[in-house]
């Protein structure tokens, strides 16, 4: 059991975090969706106040990097204007992910995304809940097991189109709500979180840094805990099929960097088409609503401003922390370094692996191999 001495530090919209190359920004995007205004607002933000870019992060939020002393203010006004920031309080308490395309692709028994916004509303509506750590992660699994396994402390996983099953870090508890109701489930049990967490004089970050915590806190909201038979499958990458003869592409995004080319392509894609786009937790982007004839043309810009849609491509194996020159920390530039790798067909393993300028190894997904920097080059597998 991990135990925590310290309140999480976790960046926020308001909350920014002084990096080696500025102020860094972390802007919450619950589900994921983006709206063609807020991704507008969004990539204007970066080219105005920060490096000109957004950066994925493994929940499915968006960093901006390389701001001004001054600009945090400005990019808060911004922000609230856009319905980014419904609450200041609740700035870094609203980590939620959402199955990919949820609603719009097959396999899916229930629309995660009317979950996600009754979650989001009473999230913010909760005073209580702006307690949550930043690290606290909620899922909301439309059936198909994408963002369940990423074990979630509290999450929602449809079980049939009438119902979704209440998890805690990957265990079920035998809870179960209609899709309108389900939110509330999820607020009990993070209030049942903060409850415990108090009792036991706690600082912990994630329910699994409890004592006996998936347990606990299923007892508090009236269930219990076996572990999660849910299987977990893979997100889509490429064209996905939609119901009325409609196409997503979802294009993986290299180092989770979706620069000002790639942004000004999706700002106009929605913009034509009046539709959104989803930030995935894996860092890809998905563009749903496509209609067939502009499907090439879409892919075709999105792919030059850097964009890959090939899940065999060596992108889909690569993650990397931020690296010189953004973190002070690390002993390599370690982003040019993996992109390098890929550029020369010259990856030093096969498989997920991630990059990592220090031992702290931000932003490692689960089940990779490090490529951890060190004084004379890269160490494999180092844990
Ligand atoms: S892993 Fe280390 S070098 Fe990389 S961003 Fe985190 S603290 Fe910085």
């Amino acid at each position: 059991m991990t135990t925590r001495d310290r309140a999480d530090a976790c960046p926020g919209a308001v909350q920014t975090h002084l990096a080696a190359d500025g102020r860094l920004a972390r802007v919450r995007v619950p589900g994921g969706l983006l709206t063609g205004p807020q991704l507008l607002a969004l990539a204007q933000a970066a080219v105005d106040l920060a490096d000109g870019a957004l950066e994925l992060t493994s929940r499915g939020n968006l960093q901006l990097r390389g701001l001004a002393e001054d600009a945090p203010p400005e990019l808060a006004r911004r922000l609230h204007g856009a319905g980014l920031l419904p609450s200041e309080p609740h700035e870094t308490a609203r980590n939620v992910v959402a199955s990919v395309l949820s609603g719009r692709a097959a396999g899916g028994l229930v629309d995660a995304r009317p979950v996600v916004r009754a979650l989001d509303a009473g999230l913010v509506a909760d005073a209580g809940l702006a307690a949550l750590p930043g690290r606290f992660l909620v899922t909301v699994d439309d059936g198909r097991g994408d963002v369940h396994g990423l074990t979630g402390d509290v999450g929602l996983v449809a079980v049939d189109p009438d119902a979704l099953a209440l998890t805690l870090a990957g265990h079920e508890t035998g809870l179960r709500a209609a899709p309108a109701d389900a939110h509330r489930l999820v607020l009990r049990a993070a209030h049942a979180f903060l409850a415990e967490r108090e009792a036991q004089r706690s600082r912990a970050w994630r329910v699994t840094e409890l004592d006996d915590g998936p347990a606990r806190v299923a007892c508090l909201v009236g269930g219990s805990a076996t572990p999660s038979a849910v299987p977990a499958s893979d997100p889509p990458v490429g064209s996905v099929d939609q119901a009325g003869g409609l196409v997503a592409l979802v294009g993986l995004v290299p180092l989770g960097r979706l620069t000002t080319a790639a942004l000004d392509v999706l700002v106009q894609v929605t913009a034509a088409l009046g539709s959104e786009v989803q930030v995935t937790p894996w860092r890809s982007v998905a563009v749903p609503d496509l209609p067939d004839e502009y499907v090439d043309d879409v892919a075709t810009a999105l792919h030059h401003a850097g964009l890959v849609f090939d899940a065999a491509s060596p992108w889909a194996q690569v993650t990397a922390c931020a690296g010189l020159p953004g973190c002070a920390k690390s002993r390599a530039d370690v982003r040019a370094d993996a992109a390098r790798a890929v550029a020369t067909g010259t990856l030093p393993v096969t498989g997920p692996q991630h990059w990592a300028g220090c031992e702290r190894r931000c932003g490692r997904p689960a089940g990779s191999t490090d490529v951890l920097a060190v004084e004379d080059g890269y160490r494999i597998g180092a844990g």
